[in-house]
């Protein structure tokens, strides 16, 4: 799977107008695999980085707020889930 890193600002133009908040909710959903080693329950997120993959879906690179482990969020924008 291919990702370019991409500037917020253009994360922002994909996502479009909702997207404050689709980010919002996305950054306050997120699995840390330190703190939710079985999923059930979620982590805010600290976004670091955004990257663009081949199916346009946007990943946010991040720290877990909790503890500080990486974290990973897809935000599937292929699928328009949220319009
Ligand atoms: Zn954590």
């Amino acid at each position: 799977m291919k990702e370019k890193k991409i500037t917020r600002e253009q994360a922002e133009e994909i996502l479009g107008e909702k997207v404050e908040e689709i980010l919002k909710i996305s950054e306050i959903t997120v699995y840390c695999p330190n703190c939710t080693p079985r999923n059930d329950r979620v982590v805010d997120m600290d976004t670091g980085e955004y990257f663009l993959d081949d199916l346009n879906d946007i990943i946010l690179k991040g720290t877990c707020q909790n503890c500080g482990h990486k974290v990973i969020r897809r935000i599937e924008t292929g699928e328009k889930q949220y319009t």
